[in-house]
């Protein structure tokens, strides 16, 4: 459906996050897009009341805000491919805690939707470098919480003139190594060579709508090469 980046550095701020972002864009999209799976219209409602039948995609586990607005938004599940150890896993608090909403559906039925948005880590929809980024961000925190053991001792980034030091152990410095990047990078190698062992499986008894296993990756491809291509769509300056 769309895409979203941070972006704290262009504004100068600590909450434009890429979920709370493109779920405000979705909620002024939606209307144009008859096509979009957004959940069933509610009566005269908007339709872009719920996002109940949207599943998100995101790089780092969501915070505080962004499971928030997610969790008003109504967004069904949100799938990530890394562990935010400073976010205090707060989907999942808020997965367990917040109050189910009962629904009734285009044919009458009711059905219970959790409060919040359930959290996927990616491990377990396969995806291996879940754990491998989380180990690589260990491995980072511990190397420069124990500064003694190694000489001079490690940071993050020093200037040329020894000036400026940050030994912070952040995610966004995890971010920027080098260590992090080969995983990132490795995994868009498998992403390209990938191809389904069962291509012309579809999900059953899900409708006509439902995707087979080869047109899914065709439209995933797809997706990737507009979000790269027209990637300034989640640039502020353009919208
Ligand atoms: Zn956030």
């Amino acid at each position: 459906m769309d895409f979203d980046f941070n972006h704290n550095d262009f504004f100068r701020s600590t909450v434009e996050h890429a979920e709370s972002r493109l779920v405000r864009r979705l909620f002024s999209l939606t209307p144009i897009y008859d096509s979009w799976k957004t959940g069933q219209r509610i009566d005269d409602r908007s339709k872009a009341f719920s996002l109940s039948d949207v599943t998100l995609y995101t790089s780092l586990e969501s915070c505080a805000q962004c499971s928030g607005i997610m969790s008003l938004a109504g967004v069904k599940q949100i799938v990530y491919l890394q562990n935010d150890f400073t976010t205090y896993m707060i989907g999942n608090i808020m997965y367990n805690l917040a109050n189910q909403v009962e629904t009734t559906g285009a044919d009458g039925t009711k059905k219970k939707l959790p409060g919040a948005p359930m959290p996927v880590p990616a491990a377990k929809v396969g995806v291996a470098e879940f754990d491998r980024l989380n180990e690589a961000n260990f491995a980072f925190c511990s190397m420069l919480r124990n500064p003694d053991k190694l000489d001079p001792p490690p940071a993050f980034f020093i200037s040329e003139d020894g000036g400026v030091r940050d030994a912070s152990p952040s995610i966004t410095s995890f971010l920027c190594t080098d260590d992090a990047r080969d995983i990132f990078e490795q995994g868009v190698k498998k992403f390209d060579g990938f191809s389904p062992r069962y291509p012309k499986f579809r999900f059953p008894d899900a409708g006509p709508d439902v995707l087979s296993n080869e047109k899914c990756l065709e439209e995933a491809i797809a997706f990737y090469k507009y979000a790269d291509v027209d990637g300034y769509r989640g640039s502020p300056h353009k919208l």
